[in-house]
């Protein structure tokens, strides 16, 4: 049961401009002619728990939440699924009428299905997964559900992927091996698949620089970052004819639980939806 006699939920985030939720929502209110509305709400840190009260007083279903409220978010939630619970961060709150706020993660479920619907199961694959942040945590849990055997765990600072790699280990049946980035030499002619879920090579940072080269003829490539669409490492993949998959997916399929629990029907991540995030893209 959820509260509010509105149908309205909000995206939480600092700065939150950017964020695609408002046109991705929006898509699928219009398509699904539903009459609500998802709004974007710039919450500085320090306010984001009178704010999510007060939004939730005003009635509001729940709320994205983006950076850098996400582990803010996992502290005040009454309760979590799993996935949260594995993250130690929410990107999802929803408001139910018994006044329990609920903390969820859907990140593991968005790169599940944008893999899955790609390559199908990754049942005995070897993979490389560069990063250590959250989005690689959710990526690991999602390798994991699709049978991976093998995860090579790299990060700039290896520090950080040994403690993430210690962390998940006991969760999942796949095996983690951190490194370094300094390791893709070893690594790469091993690797099947490759997940860039770093920030690198985002819209103002600088790309990974890494030399595809090494990785073998039939490997795919994967990069999370979505702005932009096409990124250094993608171009690089496709001049050397690998199979690659950009980070729209996976943007369009973590929303898919949210607009649910707002709005109470299961959208579906088409075409239509895709050439509409594309275009927004090109001008962002
Ligand atoms: P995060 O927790 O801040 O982690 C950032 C990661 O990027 C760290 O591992 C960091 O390495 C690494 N990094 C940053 N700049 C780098 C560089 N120049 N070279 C190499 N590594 C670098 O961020 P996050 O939440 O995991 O998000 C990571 C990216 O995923 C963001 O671009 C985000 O937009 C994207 N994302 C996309 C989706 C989607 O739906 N497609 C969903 C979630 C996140 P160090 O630890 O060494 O600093």
């Amino acid at each position: 049961m959820l509260t509010g006699a509105g149908k309205v939920a909000g995206v939480v985030g600092w700065p939150i401009a950017h964020s695609l939720s408002p046109l991705l929502h929006g898509y699928w209110l219009d398509a699904l002619k539903i009459d609500g509305a998802l709004v974007p709400l710039a919450i500085p840190r320090e306010d984001f728990a009178r704010v999510i009260g007060g939004l939730q007083g005003a009635g509001f279903r729940g709320v994205n939440v983006t950076v850098p409220h996400k582990e803010a978010a996992f502290a005040l939630a009454h309760f979590c699924d799993a996935a949260a619970t594995a993250a130690g961060a929410a990107n999802l709150l929803v408001f139910h009428a018994d006044g329990r706020i609920e903390g969820r993660n859907t990140d593991t479920v968005g790169l599940t299905e944008a893999v899955r619907e790609r390559m199908g199961s990754l049942q005995g694959r070897t993979i490389m997964l560069l990063g250590a942040g959250g989005a690689a945590r959710a990526a690991v849990l999602a390798l994991d559900g699709l049978g991976a055997a093998k995860v090579h765990l790299l990060n700039r600072q290896a520090d950080k992927a040994v403690m993430l790699a210690r962390s998940l280990q006991p969760a999942v049946r796949c095996e983690i091996m951190p490194g370094g980035l300094e390791d893709w030499d070893k690594v790469a002619p091993g690797a099947d698949f490759l997940i860039n879920a770093t920030s690198a090579g985002m819209k103002g940072n600088p790309p990974l620089g890494l030399d595809l080269a090494q990785l073998a003829g039939g490997a795919t490539v994967l990069d999370i970052v979505y702005n932009p669409l096409e990124t250094e490492l993608l171009k690089q993949a496709k001049a050397r004819g690998l199979a690659t998959i950009d980070g729209l997916g996976m943007l369009m399929h973590q929303a898919v639980p949210s607009f649910e629990a707002f709005f109470a029907v299961k959208p579906e991540v088409t075409a239509g939806l895709r050439a509409c995030l594309e275009r927004a893209l090109q001008h962002a």
